[in-house]
């Protein structure tokens, strides 16, 4: 089985060959904790808890090392606290909890490492002060600015025109810059403004600029160069581009990591998602209503590199697939990975860049395979030892599962017997009987809905 992802470096599929086969190792940037993620936020965390779960299945859990940062200094924070009145210690340390919360509730395994910015502010200062010992750095007023001319290739990953980058760049004009493309490494602090001890002898305290995190952040935790660098593809530019240009310079280093995969943009039921529109919804409000799983199922029903439409058609069709998976699989215990092929056929589609929707096709069939299987559990356990390299019919508690167990307790054919029920005694307008039945249902956690065509169909309560 040969792992090919798509590297935005190449612009093509290639096959992953890692540095060190025991040491396969994986950045993705990860949040800046100000407030709660929204759920394009998710889409990385849950695109690259797939690539991770697939990392292990192929190398072995030990041999793979998954590092994803946490921004926790951040001119967004500062104003943030500010407003609410509290600490920025206090403010970080509530949204990372959140996000910790939402991230497991959907199903993502932690990373490896969770390195936080402020604990890095030495590798920062290391690596600027070697950027400016070799020349691809300068200091202007107090603040350490890259030199972008200095480094002859710098552009390969996001190939964007010159002139498209300079325009880009100007937006944040500033006196002290060499070349309008140029971007700040650190800047001074204000009173009352977090601030470190500045590099290059600069007296007055400061802090780094956003690039410069995650290039001091990979090189602690995974060395000068590695295999995967991940992230949403808002993230190309400029910041992946300003990552490799550090990283590379500061290392002399033909590549920072060898392949850069980028997820799509997530679209709220067809629009681009704006705060100042009203078109945004948290991973929290979404979990408030639907269980996690049911948003992990929904967003990989798109391939990662596909824009995705989220829409509630989306998340209910997710839901019912689910419901229909946890009736197959009842009470089963999962048939682990090497040796059972359900599971080989779901690693073979993950294979070829991560195609989760053709992975879901195929649980479909082998759900189908499974469901009609009489004699023996094995077909079901196996079944569901496939779904679990998507992260799908985790043996993790929670209500909507305890819910749906009930619900596979109660026969599907006493539910139809109860609905035939029901339909006779609305027709004789006995309506305290039919009440009945539906309380009778809701108690085991059966919602019922009743058709335009005059039939009434199920599900199970969320
Ligand atoms: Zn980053």
């Amino acid at each position: 089985m040969e792992l090919r992802l798509h590297n935005t470096l190449t612009r093509s599929k290639d096959g992953f060959r890692p540095l060190d086969p025991l040491n396969v190792r994986m950045y993705v940037c990860g949040p800046t904790v100000y407030d709660h993620a929204h759920i394009g936020n998710a889409r990385p965390v849950i695109v690259f808890d797939v690539l991770f779960r697939l990392l292990r299945r192929l190398y072995g859990e030990a041999h793979v090392k998954y590092v994803r940062n946490i921004t926790d200094v951040d001119d967004k924070i500062n104003a943030r606290a500010a407003d609410r009145g509290i600490s920025i210690r206090d403010l970080t340390e509530e949204t990372y909890r959140w996000f910790r919360e939402d991230t497991a509730a959907i199903g993502c395994l932690p990373p490896t490492v969770e390195p936080r910015a402020t604990e890095h502010i030495a590798e920062m200062r290391a690596l600027i002060e070697k950027l400016v010992a070799a020349g691809h750095a300068y200091v202007a007023q107090e603040h350490v600015l890259f030199n972008v001319p200095s480094m002859p290739d710098y552009g390969q990953l996001s190939r964007r025109p010159l002139d498209e980058m300079i325009a880009g760049a100007r937006v944040d004009v500033a006196p002290y810059k060499r070349d309008p493309m140029d971007f700040v490494l650190w800047k001074p602090s204000d009173v009352g403004v977090p601030g470190w001890e500045s590099p290059c002898g600069i007296k007055t305290p400061g802090r780094p600029g956003w690039h410069i995190e995650c290039s001091a952040m990979s090189w602690r935790h995974l060395g000068e160069t590695f295999d995967i660098h991940g992230g949403g593809i808002d993230l190309v530019f400029p910041h992946h581009e300003n990552e490799i240009a550090q990283s590379r310079c500061a290392f002399h280093t033909g590549v920072m990591a060898q392949m850069w995969l980028h997820n799509g943009f997530l679209m709220l039921e067809g629009e681009k998602m704006s705060k100042s529109l009203g078109n945004f919804v948290t991973i929290r409000e979404l979990l408030e209503e639907w269980p996690g799983e049911v948003l992990r199922l929904a967003m990989l029903s798109t391939h990662y590199r596909q824009p995705i439409n989220w829409t509630r058609q989306g998340l209910g069709f997710a839901a019912k697939t689910l419901d229909k998976w946890y009736r197959v699989v009842g009470e089963v215990e999962a048939e682990g990975g090497e040796g059972n092929p359900f599971e080989h056929e779901i690693a073979e589609r993950l294979s070829d860049d991560l195609n989760t929707p053709s992975a879901i096709a195929h649980l479909h069939h082998l759900a189908e395979v499974a469901e009609h299987e009489e004699t023996s559990s094995a077909l079901r356990r196996r079944f569901k030892g496939a779904a679990n390299l998507l992260g799908l019919l985790g043996d993790t508690e929670d209500g909507w599962r305890a819910r749906a167990k009930a619900a596979i307790a109660l026969d599907e054919g006493v539910i139809a017997g109860l609905i035939a029920e029901r339909l006779a005694a609305r027709k004789a307008k006995d309506f305290k009987r039919a009440d009945q039945i539906r309380e009778e249902l809701a108690a085991k956690g059966i919602v019922l809905m009743d058709n335009k065509d005059g039939t009434t169909s199920w599900e199970v309560a969320r």
